[in-house]
């Protein structure tokens, strides 16, 4: 019998030292990986240190154009570590350039990047994508748990249904049925909370110390941020490896924000783009907009406030990031407003009327947020502008239902048909 004998290849393994651990936004303290967020010296966030020389030498154009249609083609800007990665196919959602909406606007370079069509249907499979895999495969987790404002709650249990965890989500007890429900399909402990976000958050921090599960958005916040640099590596690769001249994002707790500005930044400084300003317009719905009013009366002291407002995807009263964000804005000469629950409505309408897409609540702040800029002149016709569509309108139906015109109801025949048509144009003149 022969004996064959082949070359073995030397196991891949993956490289750790492009990310150096967890530094202190505040003090600078480095510390290892492990699932943390808070300095133990002075009680600033944490976030993830890279080695941005080792990724230098790692990252090209051409290596990210080679990988798969998913945000893991920017694997190695990311902080997972194993081999492993608990994958939805989240991300390399289609940037789309919104020519009608931005007649309507007076915008001659507007774009949508539509993140409604990730796999949970909101742009929270980013970060999640990042949480679950650390959590599973660096970390060894059995337990993925979250306080969601609602979107997280269905990213947070579709991602521990891939990854065979036990999933535990914990949520305002008024959020919208659809939210439940996109949740509840996939089996996890849902626990509804007799309070709004904050209350859940805090909650949370109590019940992650206690029982040792990893939530997504407490003690392993750090890896979970990182997933929404994403969204600027995104825009930036499908406007032709260039960075866009103003974005618009909508704003919860922050974190979001201030990681596609990290994003930004970064393929600057590793040579991926042209370097260059991107200006940062934050959105917040009226009912929750503590950031906007910290911004509009010159302090960085974001006062916390309680939430009224019907983009519950927003509503949250203290946003962890809103401090790091206004801070933002003012470096970027970028801008945050808020509108009315009525503007969002609009906007949602605006959205769906010029360009075909379906927005929850949080897309109807982002346009309502643009148009009103645009309308006041605080835009650059010719600026690259990019909206960011968070979520899926099918999430919140009950947002517009009430204000949408309703079917023409006709018997089936033909002189029933025109009658009612003849009726619809003299009502409204088309
Ligand atoms: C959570 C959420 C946001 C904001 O997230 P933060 O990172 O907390 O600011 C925006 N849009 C949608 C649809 C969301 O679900
Ligand atoms: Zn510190």
């Amino acid at each position: 019998m022969a004996i064959i004998t082949a070359d073995v290849p030397a196991p891949v393994v993956a490289s750790t030292s492009r990310v150096r651990g967890l530094q202190c936004r505040e003090c600078g303290q480095l510390y290892p990986r492990a699932p943390m967020h808070v300095c133990e010296l002075c009680f600033g966030p944490l976030e993830v240190a890279y080695d941005y020389d080792v990724i230098r030498r790692m990252v090209s154009r051409e290596s990210i154009e080679r990988g798969p249609h998913s945000l893991w083609r920017y694997r190695d800007l990311l902080p997972v570590t194993s081999d492993r990665v608990v994958d939805s196919g989240a991300g390399f959602t289609p940037l789309l350039r919104a020519e009608n909406l931005g007649r309507a606007l007076g915008l001659r370079n507007l774009w949508v990047k539509n993140d409604t069509v990730n796999p949970t249907f909101s742009f929270k499979d980013r970060p999640v994508s990042m949480a679950s895999s650390v959590a599973a495969y660096d970390f060894g987790f059995d337990t993925l748990a979250c306080a969601s404002t609602g979107n997280l709650a269905g990213s947070v249990a579709a991602h521990a249904a891939r990854a065979w965890m036990r999933a535990c989500i914990f949520i305002p007890a008024d959020l919208e049925p659809s939210k439940i429900s996109g949740a509840s399909i996939y089996d996890p402990i849902l626990v509804a909370v007799d309070g709004n976000y904050d209350d859940v958050n805090r909650l949370c921090s109590e019940i992650g110390d206690l029982y040792g599960w990893a939530f997504v958005n407490i003690n392993v916040r750090p890896y979970y941020s990182e997933g929404s640099k994403t969204l600027a590596y995104e825009v930036a690769e499908q406007l032709g490896w260039r960075l866009p001249d103003r974005v618009v994002v909508p704003i919860a707790s922050g974190s979001m924000f201030t990681k596609i500005h990290k994003g930004f930044r970064e393929l600057s400084s590793l040579g991926l783009v042209a370097a260059g300003n991107v200006k940062m317009v934050g959105a917040q719905a009226l009912g929750c907009s503590p950031v906007v009013t910290a911004f509009k009366e010159h302090t960085h002291d974001v006062r916390p406030v309680r939430p009224n407002t019907i983009v519950k995807s927003l509503a949250i009263g203290n946003p962890a990031d809103g401090y790091y964000s206004v801070k933002i804005v003012e470096e970027t000469g970028g801008d945050l407003e808020a509108v009315t629950d009525d503007e969002t409505v609009d906007g949602i309408r605006l959205l769906a009327r010029t360009e075909g897409i379906y927005a929850e609540t949080a897309g109807g702040v982002t346009v309502g947020v643009l148009k009103k800029l645009a309308l006041r002149g605080a835009i650059d016709p010719d600026e690259t502008v990019v909206a960011y569509i968070t979520g899926n309108g099918l999430k919140t139906p009950d947002a517009a239902a009430g204000v949408l015109a309703p079917p023409l109801h006709v018997a089936p025949t033909l002189s029933a048909f025109e009658a009612a048509y003849k009726d619809l144009l003299a009502r409204t003149g088309a």
